[in-house]
């Protein structure tokens, strides 16, 4: 290059890479930064996209790159800028499975597959893929979490990439393959004594104490933008149509919520049409503060003690349970709670028909559809997405006991002769 153009806006301003936030509840605007709250009535805040801005058309969005940026015109970065990090996250496959559908009962199921999601095998790289650009654009020097598992992983690893030094918070009852798949990145993990919301008030403490970027507290309102994209895939890899209905798991609430606000940005965009899917949200029955809450039709969320294997759903107390839950009912949809043995089934059921592998917070969602299509929630007329968010290799332990010890044979073939007349003899029974 001959000449080096200097940027026109000298000095450069926050506002030309990151949104404004305002604030859900009184509607107060703010300049872009790392807020747990509104400052003026302690609400919600969310990104501040500009009205009338510029969107592209299903041609243009279809010949980029194939990631969650393709849809940077719905993340909450400056219109022309190019966020730096975490470039090649999304875009996960939507695999069809009709021997799902069988089992449901349902006309057409496909399985949303983040358990191969980039780089750590989860939907938590969605989040922190905005989470952590929004985190370069306000310079901050430390990026953190609050972490069931799959948080920890994703916040490790983008900021291994990234060159950040990350703080890495989690209850003290992981799963080994969640805390080893979190300190190879080089992160400083910290496992605390007691549950998830324990962990998550610690956190908001040392936000405001070290000035860090806390994935999912200070940067919550940057951070559940990610989660819209899976809604964006699944209408762009369905062929820019809606399905009737979808599932997915519920920790903090925030995927459900942002899942319906997706699909409503489309909509609102032209880019599909349609009535907007019934949205049922599936948590294990040892923690379900959000189901509960549905069920009672209240607005008043009942904190529980998480008591479940499926660790990376157990918040007992979630920070968006009243909007998914509205958003469960805005829409049509309803909540399953399972049991710690249904989504063991769950996880072998999703295993046997479709060939994937999820981890507990899968088998909540597909023993969830289960129930729902038992209760005449989901039926013959419906297409639905099952969300699986996360992969089975992370939560082995869960199946230990419930698989069958394979059988050791001398290197004979009559000794797989006999097991084969076995497994022939069984299957005639
Ligand atoms: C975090 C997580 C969820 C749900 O997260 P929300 O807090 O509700 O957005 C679902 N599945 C897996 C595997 C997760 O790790
Ligand atoms: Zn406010």
């Amino acid at each position: 290059m001959a000449t080096q153009i200097r940027p026109s806006r000298i000095p450069f301003s926050l506002t030309d890479v990151l949104l404004p936030l305002k604030c859900r509840a009184c509607g107060v605007e703010q300049e872009p930064a790392a807020l747990t709250v509104c400052d003026a009535c302690l609400g919600p805040l969310e990104p501040l996209y500009p009205v009338g801005r510029n969107l592209p058309d299903r041609a243009t969005i279809a010949a980029r790159a194939p990631s969650l940026w393709r849809y940077q015109e719905w993340l909450p970065f400056a219109a022309g800028s190019t966020p730096p990090l975490s470039r090649d996250t999304g875009f996960s496959p939507l695999v069809e499975a009709p021997r799902l559908a069988d089992a449901l009962g349902v006309g057409r199921a496909w399985v949303k597959n983040d358990a191969v999601s980039h780089p750590t095998l989860s939907f938590k790289d969605r989040v922190v893929a905005t989470a952590i650009n929004a985190a370069h654009a306000l310079g901050l020097p430390v990026v953190g979490c609050a972490s069931t598992g799959n948080l920890a992983n994703a916040v490790a690893a983008h900021a291994a990439r990234a060159g950040l030094p990350a703080w890495i918070f989690i209850p003290e009852d992981l799963e080994p393959a969640k805390v080893l798949g979190s300190l190879v990145y080089g992160a400083n993990v910290v496992r605390v004594r007691g549950h998830y919301d324990d962990v998550n008030r610690l956190c908001a403490q040392l936000a405001d104490r070290f000035g860090w970027g806390i994935v999912n507290v200070n940067l919550r309102s940057y951070y559940g933008e990610g989660s819209k994209t899976m809604a964006f895939e699944i209408v762009e890899q369905l062929g820019w149509r809606l399905p009737t209905a979808v599932v997915a798991p519920m920790a903090g609430g925030s995927l459900l919520t942002k899942l319906g606000k997706g699909f409503g940005e489309f909509l609102d965009a032209g880019l599909v049409e349609g009535p907007s899917p019934r949205l049922h949200g599936a948590q294990a029955a040892g923690c379900a503060p959000i189901v509960r809450l549905l069920e009672r039709g209240d607005d008043v969320l009942v904190p529980e003690v998480p008591q479940t294997i499926a660790r990376s759903i157990a918040i007992g107390n979630p920070a968006d349970g009243r909007y998914a839950a509205r958003a469960m009912r805005d829409s049509g949809g309803w909540g399953a709670a399972v049991s710690d043995l249904a989504l063991v089934e769950g996880i072998r059921l999703l295993a046997e028909t479709t060939g994937i592998f999820t981890e507990t917070a899968g088998g909540v969602t597909v023993a969830g559809a289960l129930a729902l299509s038992r209760a005449g929630r989901l039926g013959a007329d419906d297409e639905v997405v099952v969300c699986i968010t996360g992969n089975g290799l992370k939560t082995t332990d869960a199946l230990r006991d419930v698989l069958p010890e394979p059988p050791l044979v001398a290197a004979r073939v009559r000794e797989v002769e006999a097991l084969v007349a076995a497994s022939a003899a069984t299957l005639h029974q």
